[in-house]
């Protein structure tokens, strides 16, 4: 069996749900699954160096018999082994290293190396996640620019020139259908950086949700388009940005998900806020919901 030596083409990042392709590899894998390894793939995988937006649901078709994706996971290898998730001992890009989407099936599918298999993404999760994925990114925009008084010194700008708060404190990001739940850590390096974080921690409605929301609806009613841009070719381990033509100027933000193709296909962004601790650091939790049109 040998391991591929390039990274998994991948076609989710501009909508694909399907794909047909050949199966490079079929390594065993945890829990008694299968991991299958295909030259191309519409299916997104969950990247464990930075799991915000969860793996796609669907099934792999093989001679007419389907199988389900049990799980997607971004996998790695050098050619001497398949290293499955948070096994990946290197960065993405590291020389001599292939990024691939491992697709985990059940022990027991007929899938071998050489067969033809078809793909196929569900539809409805895919567009759950990429409603929650989109909203996400306009509201850590939202929350940039409302923070922007509480900086004393100047910062790293986000994509339109606010002090860029989520970058600096964020701690995780989770993609749920039709939302996301982001953390910031409030701790000492953050009040270092210049941002006056016990406002936030001793008061939250030092967030000026209201304003969000605002800027939120005015972002949705100006229709802007959405896209995802790679900036190398269509491999799994090339770098891509979500780009979004807001009327305050177009922004770019690195980003490995999927999303709409227009801010005209929500109807509202709605963020809310609580302090939660983490081993005695206060966290801001943000939890964005964001409606669909009808
Ligand atoms: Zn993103």
């Amino acid at each position: 069996m040998t391991l591929p030596q390039r990274d998994t083409r991948v076609t989710y990042p501009s909508g694909a749900l399907t794909a047909t392709s050949r199966v490079l590899h079929v390594a065993p894998a945890p829990d008694g699954r299968l991991a299958v390894i295909t030259e191309q793939t519409s299916f997104h995988p969950v990247d464990a160096a930075w799991p915000d937006q969860p793996a796609d649901a669907g099934v792999m078709r093989v001679a007419g018999i389907e199988h389900v994706v049990r799980d997607a996971v971004v996998a790695a290898t050098d050619g001497a082994a398949l290293h499955l998730g948070d096994e990946i001992p290197v960065r993405r890009g590291t020389e001599g290293w292939a990024f691939v989407v491992a697709h985990l099936v059940d022990g027991d599918a007929a899938i071998a190396e050489g067969d033809e298999v078809e793909i196929e993404a569900d539809a409805a999760t895919r567009r759950a996640l990429s409603i929650g994925h989109t909203a996400c990114h306009l509201a850590s925009l939202a929350l940039n620019r409302v923070l922007a008084d509480h900086w004393t010194k100047p910062a790293r700008e986000d994509a339109l020139g606010n002090p860029d708060f989520d970058g600096a404190a964020i701690a995780s990001s989770r993609i749920v259908p039709n939302g996301s739940i982001d953390r910031y850590r409030l701790n000492k390096s953050l009040r270092r950086a210049g941002f006056d974080t016990a406002a936030i921690a001793g008061d939250l409605e030092a967030v000026d949700v209201r304003a969000m929301i605002e800027r939120l609806d005015g972002w949705i009613a100006s229709g802007a388009p959405v896209r995802v841009e790679s900036e190398g070719g269509d491999g799994l381990g090339d770098r891509r940005a979500w780009v979004c033509e807001l009327p305050d100027g177009t922004v770019r933000i690195a980003c490995g998900g999927t999303h709409l193709t227009s801010l005209a296909e929500l109807s509202g962004i709605r963020p809310s806020f609580a302090l939660v601790d983490d081993g005695g650091t206060a966290v801001l939790e943000m939890v964005t919901e964001a409606r669909p049109q009808p």
